[in-house]
């Protein structure tokens, strides 16, 4: 059975430093959270306080409902995995799978169990291998089984995928989802991969400086994210910060003005536009998803974009998209260059010999500066 974990203003000291400052923070039964931010935010001390590892400095946690800040890790009833997981070397497979239910319970045969759990894990066949005998990947496999094979009511992983290659990583992501979502139970999940922490989510909570920064599904904390920190931390490309004074007459388009230009900002905005009236003539900072900007002067911006002009310093092709490095006099800004990204129409690759898109762009800035 899954249990609910809540974490109320926890802190952490070690000495003089605080690695986590009171964290607020609930996970419902059968929930996936990821904890993501840049190293050394906290997120693992977040997660050794939650297994019983490291002790809570001040506040209280609680499992499904009880308190238990005192109650000792092995009786938490909660798996954990870590990056450099670690097997018993001498020990195949089917071993290390049944070690914690051998634990356990000694006198049962575990068979069965072992095999459902090698199974949801399609690791049946390399029951009988030993450790050094399997990649890195199988291995990560083999440790999740460990974890899982006793159905605890809290899992945890701390960047458990961090050691291996990007393709098994994207592979492993796709099967923790699924692995998880079959087992049903409450997890926790590290890791300072914020496409990694999008992808997996129920919810996300960042962290920075050992603060929980926002806790939101992925789709919100892409879109309305709390702070800078958050919007700058989530998505690539990155956000566009364009620092500028906000322009908003009582009748006409907000805007903002950039020094060189004068950016018009798409609607709807995240940002209530009675509030941004209020800032009129103080310095803001924006933040414009790439998707959201292109390339030109302001007529051309379709509904929800703004447009911008600027000269290209850089063209980025990326094969699935192009990214476009645009100086706009202030700052600059990533725009995707959004009809060359497109095959062609006859269904040809992206035509790469002469760059148009390059030319296209060129033509569109200096169509701007007439
Ligand atoms: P990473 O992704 O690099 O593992 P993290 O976000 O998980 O980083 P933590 O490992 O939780 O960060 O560390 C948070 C802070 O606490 C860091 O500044 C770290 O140096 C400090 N810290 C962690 N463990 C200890 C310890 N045992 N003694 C002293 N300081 C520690």
């Amino acid at each position: 059975m899954s249990r609910a974990i809540e974490l109320r203003e926890v802190s952490k000291r070690f000495g003089d430093a605080y690695a986590v400052r009171r964290v607020s923070l609930t996970v419902e039964p059968g929930e996936f959270l990821v904890l993501l931010g840049p190293s050394g935010c906290g997120k693992s001390t977040v997660l050794r306080m939650i297994a019983g590892l490291e002790d809570i400095t001040e506040g209280e946690l609680f499992l499904g409902g009880e308190p238990a800040s005192d109650v000792l890790p092995r009786e938490r009833d909660i798996a954990m995995v870590f990056q450099n997981f670690a097997l018993y070397p001498s020990m195949t497979t089917r071993e290390n799978i049944g070690f914690p239910l051998r634990l356990r319970d000694p006198s049962t045969n575990h068979e069965h169990q072992v095999r459902a759990t090698a199974r949801m894990l399609a690791i049946e066949d390399l029951l009988e291998r030993l450790p050094a005998q399997m990649s890195g990947g199988e291995r990560q496999r083999v440790a999740m089984g460990r974890a899982i094979s006793r159905r605890p009511s809290v899992f945890l992983l701390d960047e458990p995928l961090s050691s291996l290659d990007a393709k098994l990583r994207s592979h492993l992501r796709a099967e923790i989802a699924r692995i998880v979502a079959e087992l049903g139970v409450t997890t926790v999940y590290v890791t300072h991969d914020q496409a990694e922490a999008m992808s997996l989510g129920d919810r996300v909570a960042v962290m920075r400086d050992g603060v929980l920064q926002q806790a939101s599904a992925p789709r919100d904390l892409y879109a309305r994210p709390a702070n800078v920190f958050v919007a700058a931390f989530v998505g690539t490309p990155r956000i566009n910060l364009l620092e500028g004074v906000v322009n908003a007459p009582l009748d006409g388009p907000m805007a903002l003005d950039l020094g060189r230009q004068r950016l018009r900002l798409p609607q709807p905005l995240t940002t209530d536009h009675q509030l941004l009236r209020i800032q009129q003539g103080r310095p803001v900072i924006v933040g414009l998803r790439p998707e959201a900007v292109r390339i030109g002067p302001p007529s051309q911006a379709r509904p929800g974009e703004a447009a911008l002009g600027g000269v290209v310093e850089h063209v980025e092709y990326l094969g699935h998209e192009v990214l476009v490095h645009l100086n706009t006099g202030s700052r600059r800004a990533v725009v995707p260059d959004l009809e060359s990204s497109r095959p062609a129409a006859d269904g040809g690759a992206v035509r790469s010999a002469r760059r148009p898109w390059l030319d296209r762009a060129l033509h569109r800035v200096s169509s701007l500066a007439a």
